[in-house]
């Protein structure tokens, strides 16, 4: 099924999808790169928590999707990777992954808040999650 364009309630009964109420959902993504094609991976293992997609509705009531990548060692050496074989070969290298402190796996808690960033064509939804439930702010 797809992930993107469905609303939150109706994502939640499907697989790794966590309801955080007030329309709002969560599902980790991993990192696990075939690492025949991106050997500049080799040595660092796949990362189930990786980061989250958080499903939620637009003021509109039309469903959107943001994405958080979390603050752990393994998710900055999968940056610090891709910047040294991009640096390496020529590619110019995006900006920083911006990270979130997991502050609690279970229930999840994430610091700071999450903005579904209107410069970068987000719809400003705006609030934390802390303790599996999502939060206005
Ligand atoms: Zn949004």
């Amino acid at each position: 099924m797809r992930d993107d364009g469905e609303r939150p309630k109706d994502l939640v009964d499907h697989e790794g999808w966590t309801d955080l109420g007030d329309n709002h959902a969560f599902k980790y993504f991993r990192w696990a790169p075939d690492r025949e094609l991106n050997p500049q991976y080799e040595g660092i293992a796949d990362v189930p928590r990786f980061g989250a997609r958080v499903a939620h509705l637009k003021p509109d009531g039309s469903p959107c999707l943001e994405a958080v990548h979390f603050d752990l060692p393994e998710v900055h050496a999968v940056e610090e990777a891709s910047k040294r074989y991009c640096l390496a070969n020529g590619i110019p290298y995006g900006e920083h992954y911006p990270c979130w402190q997991v502050q609690s796996w279970e229930p999840l808690t994430l610091s700071p808040s999450l903005l579904c960033n209107p410069v970068k064509g987000g719809c400003g939804d705006h609030g934390f999650i802390k303790a599996g439930k999502w939060v206005r702010a």
